[in-house]
């Protein structure tokens, strides 16, 4: 149950704190609270944990102080969209609006090699109107003897290059709770010329001391991906990890499934799941065609398989598109043969375009649509 204080109320306040007293009176539950500082108001709300069975949800509703009652439908009780749930989600971060209606490309370098292709690259996404990307530092790798990211050592300088050119958000995987602290210091270092969004890797969906460690800091904002062989169910309950403990600043990130029924893809392509994902929970859906598709391959008519993907998730309405490119994929140390060319860059972003601009005239389809 989710206890939805009047707008404005703060968590340090006396009228939170007689909520809190009344609840805690009763036997066998705990509560919780969260508070989310949004563009408009901060609204402050309290999870119940325990025996709510038993809680006269009217009883509650009259409170003073409190605006509304929900009651948990899903297991994902924070990041979950329950029955009756209008709660508003989504989060500004470094000038930058998530949220279910909103749409970003995150194009970057799978794995940062060099200082010289980080410049390029991210010149091309200035020169192509962008602000995010995505820059890989701490690699995941199959194989112990390949290139397992430079680590932190490269931080000063994309941080630096990514001031230069006024890039805000970056997607960074970290594979251990120490990148986390690393990230943090070179940030502060550096003087926050830029943001972090923190990337879970699909081999880590489910290393969950890791997801309590990211999810005790609230300042930096998750991607989360969608485990490569578990049920989507199963994800959605990683991702809740990391709002269970504080960080509601998570998007989640489809990248296909581990499959053979998939070849000659990479992985088998799920993004359909897009709007499943926005009808479960209340997360930004982002998809990675990259990691999907694995292939610069291109269909009979012209276009890559790739950027058919990508449209058919940005059609669907997904909010992020996180894709590799690179100045020169024949030199990437990780993942060149599907990483796009910096002159497809404005292609790739105009073939985006097109079907959000379908996206949005599908979505007024909606208000016509017979309610059966
Ligand atoms: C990546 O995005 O660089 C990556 C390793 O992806 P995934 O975790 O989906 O394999
Ligand atoms: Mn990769």
């Amino acid at each position: 149950m989710i206890v939805i204080l009047n707008p404005d109320t703060r968590p340090d306040s006396r009228e939170c704190a007689a909520v809190l007293d009344f609840l805690r009176a009763k036997p066998g539950i705990t509560p919780r609270v969260h508070h989310v500082t949004g563009t408009q108001q901060v609204l402050t709300e309290i999870y119940l944990v325990g025996d709510t069975a038993s809680l006269d949800r009217d009883e509650i509703e009259s409170l003073p102080d409190v605006e509304r009652v929900v009651r948990v439908s899903r297991e994902y009780r924070v990041l979950g969209r329950h029955r009756d749930d209008t709660r508003a989600y989504g989060f500004t971060y470094n000038g930058i609006r998530f949220d279910q209606d909103s749409l970003h490309v995150f194009a970057g370098l799978c794995a940062v090699d060099t200082r010289e292709h980080v410049e390029q690259m991210m010149q091309a996404l200035q020169q192509n109107g962008q602000q995010c990307t995505r820059m890989g530092a701490y690699k995941p790798r199959t194989s112990p003897y390949s290139f397992q990211g430079l680590g932190a050592s490269c931080l000063p300088w994309i941080f630096e290059l990514a001031g230069k050119y006024d890039i805000k958000v970056m997607a960074m995987e970290v594979t251990h709770d120490s990148h986390v602290d690393e990230i943090m210091q070179a940030l502060e270092a550096a003087g926050r010329p830029t943001g972090v969004m923190l990337q879970i890797g699909t081999r880590n969906t489910q290393n969950f001391e890791l997801l309590k460690t990211v999810g005790r800091q609230q300042e930096l904002p998750v991607l989360i991906k969608r485990g490569f062989g578990i049920t989507i169910d199963e994800s959605l309950n990683a991702a809740e990890y990391l709002a269970s403990e504080g960080n509601r600043k998570v998007i989640f990130c489809l990248r296909g499934m581990k499959s053979n029924l998939g070849d000659p893809h990479r992985n088998f392509v799920d993004f359909t799941h897009v709007p499943v994902v926005k009808h479960l929970t209340l997360m930004p859906v982002c998809i990675d065609p990259s990691h999907s598709v694995g292939t610069r391959n291109r269909s009979s008519d012209g276009l890559m398989d790739l950027m058919h993907a990508t449209a058919q998730g940005v059609i669907a309405g997904a909010n992020m598109v996180l894709v590799d490119f690179h100045p020169a994929p024949h030199k990437a140390l990780v993942d060149g043969p599907q990483a796009l060319h910096l002159d497809e860059l404005e292609i790739f972003l105009q073939d985006v375009d097109i079907a959000r601009k379908a996206y949005i005239e599908r979505r007024a389809l909606a208000e016509r649509l017979p309610q059966h």
